[in-house]
């Protein structure tokens, strides 16, 4: 399967999408976490995106399409994917057409997780992030680690995200509204598109998530 994942900062894509690609079989790609990465083993393409991250803007496309591909091209993704962060707007998402198509191959749908504003800017505040893994995020107040500060699945150290704080955030939701959302657009005049509340428990989000899916 592949499958696109959309919806706004703090709409639950991480948490979702890590949940969704082990239900699925297929590998969770999130081009967050691959400049993460980078940034957090000093390499160039790292230091290029920080300051964009920083900012809550987007990083250039030059820099993003090319490591999306390189990612999509390893072996594990040959049979399909799950896409969280990319594209991000609507060249990434020609980009990801052309890539496709050179590849025989098409996406089979665009799930697009709806949260409404005030939620999001709850969300991301109480955010915090394991430095061992991505997949391990805790909230809080929504969803505490037993220890403040300590992942309850691997002990690592919790964190709040550089683009966390409230300024970058804005930010980050202003650009959301205006590159992000009209691939929205793009992809529902292909028909691909399945909007579902990512409101409620993490557990019942993903399984309506599954239902929309595989229905
Ligand atoms: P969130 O979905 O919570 O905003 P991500 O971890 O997906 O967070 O992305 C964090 C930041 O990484 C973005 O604000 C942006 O600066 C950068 N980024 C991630 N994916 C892309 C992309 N496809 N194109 C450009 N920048 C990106």
């Amino acid at each position: 399967m592949r499958i696109v994942l959309v919806g706004p900062p703090g709409a639950g894509k991480g948490t979702q999408a890590a949940l969704l690609a082990k239900n699925l079989g297929i590998p969770h790609i999130s081009t967050g976490d691959l400049f993460r990465a980078n940034i957090s083993q000093g390499t160039e393409l790292g230091r290029r995106a920080q300051e964009y991250m920083r900012a809550g803007d987007l990083v250039p496309d030059e820099i993003t399409i090319g490591m999306a591909k390189d990612r999509m091209e390893q072996p594990d993704a040959a049979s399909g994917w799950l896409l969280d962060g990319f594209p991000r707007n609507l060249a990434q998402a020609e980009a990801l057409d052309e890539l496709l198509r050179d590849a025989g191959q098409a996406l089979d749908s665009v799930l697009d997780l709806e949260v409404p504003e005030d939620e999001v800017v709850k969300r991301i505040a109480g955010r915090r992030m394991c430095r061992n893994d991505s997949a391990h995020i805790f909230h809080v107040e929504y969803t505490p680690p037993k220890e403040p500060g300590v992942c309850d699945t691997c002990g690592g150290e919790l964190y709040q995200r550089d683009d966390d704080r409230e300024e970058t955030v804005r930010r980050r939701l202003e650009v959301y509204h205006s590159e992000t959302e009209p691939i929205i657009d793009y992809y529902k005049s292909q028909g691909l598109v399945t909007t579902i509340s990512a409101l409620g428990p993490v557990a019942d989000v993903t399984q309506r998530a599954l239902t929309a899916l595989k229905g």
